[in-house]
C-alpha cells in the first residue's frame, strides 16, 4: 500500500503558473521532510466544496491561496489575527491545534523581510498600485512608522481610501504623475508583469540612496529595475518577496523554518 504523505498546496484560478510548489518542495527536500507541496486548480464556484473536503483530510496541512480567492476564502475559515480588518485578504490557510481551519496573510511579512534592516522610520515612500499586493505593502509600512507615503494608481480614489484605511499620512496621485523624492519606491501594480504594459516612470527625482523594489517577479529583471540599476540605485526584485512570503507559510504548514541559506540555488531553480 502506498503511504500518503502529509501535504500542503496552492490553490487558484488559473494556477499552472504558480512558483510555490518549486519553492516549498525545494525546502522540503533540503530539510529531508517527508511531505509534499502540490498545486490544485479551484474555480470560484468550487471554493466552498474544496475547503469542506480538505477540512476532513488529516494529511492536508493547509494551502496558499492566490487570485481570485484571497477575499472569498475569508468566509470559510476563522480569523484569529483579525486579517479581514487589517490587510483585508488571506493568502494562507492552515489548521489550529484542535483541527479547525484559520487564515492569515504572509505577504506583508514577505514584503518586509528584504528591507527589515533598512532604517525607514520617518522616511518617505512611494507605492505604485492599490490592489491586493499594495494593501499588504501599506499594512507593513503602517507598522514601521514611515514618513509620507505617496500612492500612485490608475484609480486614484482607491489610493486615497487606502491611505485612510492604514492611517498613513501622504498623498494619492494619478498614474503617470511625476515621482516625488523618496527613500523607497515600490511597484505593487501589475505593470511590468509579462503580458501587461511596461511601467514607465522617471526616476530622476529619487535621491542616490533610494531603493527600488519591484513586486513583479515574471520577468525578474523588469524595465523598472533595469532603469534603477542604470541610475546606480539599489534594487530588490519580486522573487525576494515571493521567497519571504513562502518562508512564513512553510513554517506554518511544516513546523520548521526553511533553510534560507540556499536562496541562491533556489533563485536559479526559479529562473529555469
Ligand atoms: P490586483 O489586486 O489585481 O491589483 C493590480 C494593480 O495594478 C491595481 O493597482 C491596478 O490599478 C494596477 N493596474 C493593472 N493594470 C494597469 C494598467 N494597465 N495601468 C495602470 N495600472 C494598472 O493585483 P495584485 O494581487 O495586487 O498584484 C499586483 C502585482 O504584484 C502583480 O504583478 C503580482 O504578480 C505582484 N505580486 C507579487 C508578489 C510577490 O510575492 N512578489 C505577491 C503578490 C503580488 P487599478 O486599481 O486602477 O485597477
Amino acid at each position: 500500500m502506498t503511504e500518503t504523505l502529509p501535504y500542503a498546496e496552492v490553490i487558484g484560478d488559473p494556477i499552472a503558473h504558480s512558483k510555490s510548489p518549486i519553492i516549498h518542495n525545494f525546502w522540503l527536500e533540503k530539510l529531508g521532510i517527508k511531505a509534499d507541496y502540490k498545486m490544485f486548480h479551484v474555480k470560484p464556484d468550487e471554493l466552498a466544496d474544496y475547503i469542506a473536503n480538505r477540512r476532513d483530510d488529516s494529511n492536508w496541512q493547509g494551502c496558499n491561496v492566490t487570485i481570485p480567492h484571497k477575499l472569498a476564502v475569508m468566509d470559510h475559515v476563522s480569523d484569529p489575527g483579525d486579517v479581514r480588518a487589517s490587510i483585508g485578504a488571506m493568502n494562507t490557510i492552515a489548521r489550529t491545534e484542535n483541527g479547525d481551519l484559520f487564515g492569515t496573510n504572509t505577504d506583508a511579512g514577505g514584503f518586509f523581510a528584504p528591507i527589515a534592516d533598512v532604517p525607514l522610520s520617518g522616511q518617505d515612500v512611494i507605492v505604485i498600485g492599490a490592489g491586493g499586493a499594495a494593501q499588504a505593502v501599506l499594512f507593513a509600512l503602517s507598522r514601521i512608522d514611515v514618513g509620507s507615503v505617496t500612492i500612485i494608481n490608475r484609480n486614484v480614489l482607491k489610493a486615497s481610501a487606502l491611505l485612510m484605511r492604514f492611517g498613513l499620512k501622504g498623498q494619492a496621485l494619478e498614474h503617470g504623475s511625476a515621482l516625488p523624492p523618496a527613500r523607497l519606491l515600490v511597484n505593487a501594480s501589475a505593470l511590468g508583469m509579462k503580458g501587461q504594459d511596461e511601467l514607465v516612470v522617471d526616476l530622476s527625482s529619487l535621491p542616490d540612496d533610494a531603493i527600488v523594489y519591484d513586486l513583479v517577479y515574471v520577468p525578474i529583471k523588469t524595465q523598472l529595475l533595469k532603469a534603477a540599476k542604470a541610475r546606480g540605485l539599489e534594487t530588490i526584485d519580486g522573487v525576494s518577496m515571493l521567497i519571504g512570503q513562502a518562508a512564513v507559510a512553510f513554517e506554518i504548514f511544516f513546523g520548521q523554518a526553511p533553510p534560507l541559506e540556499h536562496d541562491e540555488e533556489l533563485r536559479k531553480l526559479l529562473l529555469t
